[in-house]
């Protein structure tokens, strides 16, 4: 059938007898091929800038060429922007490690999703504001502080890097009487064309590559929000309209509310 691989084993159990297992390997084969695919893809993403990096060093150690101040410190910019670049992306492949590390043990600490919202969209100055409203004073889950706050981080980034110079950034914290809390992050950017909405959470997946590298985006934001919130019982949804913006979303049980 299309794409399966089957292990076909025959054993003789007497002059007649015969007994025929099949073993259906598909996933342990898509598996084995998506962990290559994704080692492949982050070697070439880290191949990139160290090229670059290589490419300005050699080109400042030429004695005919390394003169100019102005021009030697342009490419000592280019040379430790690669070098950020590389390391986002170390940081992003450690943290994707880490979540995988934990990912069977069920996150335990008390944490305040309204306080956690305020503190992390606090960090974030200059540039479009963002603001934070709620429906409640707390909404207290039973999660992992340290990845809640970087699926936080990581949706505000976006709403910033994608959204309009100066436009709305907005946090939305609601507690449910279901049970459930949901937590929005709304920009007012360009927008993800629907063609690529479905797989924005893949890794390295980028709906527009040239901006998501000169913002300095790894690929892997928003495949770590989901790891995240799927460690945590959670849903996460991503809307968007071309022109009118973005709003990532995230569904998680309450303990709870006040
Ligand atoms: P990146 O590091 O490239 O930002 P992410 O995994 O966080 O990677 O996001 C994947 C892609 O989804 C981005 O490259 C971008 O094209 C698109 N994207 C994510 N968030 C937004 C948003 N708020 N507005 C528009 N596009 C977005």
């Amino acid at each position: 059938t299309g794409g399966s691989v089957w292990e076909v084993d025959c054993r003789v159990v007497g002059p007649q007898e015969r007994i025929v297992s099949l073993y259906d390997l598909s996933e342990r084969v898509s598996v084995a091929k998506s962990h290559a695919d994704f080692v492949a893809n982050a070697s070439h993403e880290l191949r990139t800038p160290l090229a670059n990096v290589i490419g300005y060093c050699e080109t400042l150690l030429n004695p005919k060429a390394g003169g100019d101040e102005a021009v030697r410190n342009r490419f000592l910019g280019t040379i430790r922007h690669e070098a950020q670049r590389m390391q986002a992306l170390i940081s992003d492949l450690m943290s994707l490690s880490r979540i995988e590390a934990v990912k069977h043990e069920a996150p335990s600490e008390s944490v305040d999703m309204v306080a956690l919202a305020h503190e992390v969209a606090g960090e974030f100055r200059g540039g479009a504001p963002v603001s934070v409203r709620a429906n409640c004073t707390s909404a207290v889950i039973a999660g992992d502080r340290g990845q809640l706050s970087q699926v936080l981080r990581n949706l505000i980034d976006n709403a910033r890097k994608y959204g309009r110079p100066e436009g709305l950034v907005e946090v939305s914290v609601e507690a449910a009487s279901t049970g459930w809390v949901l937590v929005t992050v709304r920009d007012e950017g360009e927008g993800i064309p629907p063609e690529h909405l479905p797989r924005v959470t893949e890794r390295f997946y980028r709906a527009d590559t040239s901006r998501s590298r000169a913002a300095g985006g790894t690929g892997l934001g928003l495949s770590i929000v989901k790891h995240i919130v799927e460690r945590h019982r959670g849903r996460f949804d991503i809307e968007s309209r071309q022109g009118v913006g973005t709003t990532a979303s995230l569904m998680l049980p309450l303990r709870t509310v006040d």
